[in-house]
């Protein structure tokens, strides 16, 4: 009897010992796997590359667990505590706004990622961090519409465009948090008449992805179309002919220059609230923010480093520099349902 118990309580000393060094990083003479469990919406193989790397330098493995941002919010939500989740990771500020009000993820203190993430980068709370930023353009035909033409975001509504923009559905985040951030900017009253405005331009019902009204703009149903910018990075570097000339058809301008800066949003990053290797789970995000980090990002994806150290891809310096909309990024997930709100009343669908 008596040895049974010393069995068990041995069992049980060397579980707790593993735990322990498995939340210390200790391995007490024995190899103690470690590992990040990292939930993400990206799905490049920069990001591939990038995990790889971080596994050669740290030796922490990183386990990935890839579905849309929803899904995942979902799924940490369904498995509360008990989540194996570490990290996640989505393309929108809004949805990380929405992981944050769910209580899915936790603060994190960590000095490189305050210090190397702009303020209206991440949360205040610092229970995310942009990782990479993308600015919301317009796209205009090069034959047809001269840069001189355009203005703001707001001028779209002007009688000028009428039958001439194109943009895809309301349904989309990229353009609820556009329109949340007309909101944070104005109100929504405001952002209802600019919403009436550009539906009455609109070239054809939205239908389609980014690409796909930049297609629209070259194909000449349409003069000038809000997009994001990676997605014109994508087009001239497909393999597809037709998207090159896509890519090539257009140029691009950045809207509200004199005023408060051009639309950005970013995909970013959360320590799970539940992380089971919380320690690894930060150093996972200092190595992604860091420079070595970044020039990945920067060179793989065509979206704009958030490491102010590192200089954005040659494509991305060609289109020139531009003042970004500095609204702190939590407006857009906080001004989510009115936007969504405007969209419906306006029937903008
Ligand atoms: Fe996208």
């Amino acid at each position: 009897m008596k040895k049974i118990i010393f069995g068990l309580l041995a069992t049980v000393l060397l579980l707790s010992c593993k735990e322990e060094a498995k939340k210390t990083g200790a391995s007490n003479g024995e190899t103690v796997a470690q590992e990040v469990n990292v939930y993400t919406h990206r799905h490049y193989p920069a990001d591939q590359e990038l995990f790889a790397s971080f596994e050669e330098k740290t030796g922490i493995k990183v386990n990935v667990v890839n579905a849309s941002a929803d899904e995942l919010i979902q799924k940490m939500g369904e498995e509360g505590a008990q989540s194996p989740a570490d990290v996640l990771i989505t393309v929108d500020a809004g949805r990380l706004v929405r992981a944050k009000d769910r209580g899915l993820l936790q603060s994190v203190d960590s000095e490189v990622l305050r210090t190397t993430v702009p303020g209206h980068l991440r949360d205040t709370d610092n229970q995310w961090f942009a990782l990479t930023k993308r600015a919301r353009i317009i796209a205009y035909a090069k034959d047809r519409v001269q840069p001189d033409q355009l203005s703001t975001y707001e001028d779209l509504a002007s009688d000028r465009w009428k039958g001439k923009i194109l943009v895809r559905s309301s349904g989309n985040i990229y353009n609820q948090s556009l329109m949340a951030s007309v909101i944070a900017h104005t109100d929504e009253a405001t952002a209802k008449e600019w919403a009436n405005g550009v539906l009455n331009n609109m070239a054809r019902d939205p239908k389609g992805n980014d690409r796909d009204q930049v297609k629209a703009v070259v194909a000449g149903e349409g003069d000038v179309a809000i997009v994001n910018t990676y997605y014109i990075g994508k087009l001239l570097n497909s393999e597809d002919a037709e998207e090159v000339k896509a890519g090539e058809g257009v140029g691009i301008f950045f809207p509200n220059q004199d005023g408060r800066g051009t639309h950005i949003n970013v995909s970013g990053a959360g320590v799970a609230k539940y992380a089971p290797n919380k320690a690894n789970a930060v150093t996972f995000l200092e190595f992604l923010i860091s420079e070595e980090a970044q020039k990945v990002f920067a060179h793989s994806n065509y979206e704009y480093p958030v490491n102010p150290k590192v200089p954005a891809a040659e494509l991305l310096r060609s289109w020139g520099d531009f003042k970004e909309d500095t609204l702190d990024l939590s407006a857009l997930g906080n001004n989510n349902k009115k936007a969504v709100m405007v969209f419906d009343e306006v029937g903008w669908k």
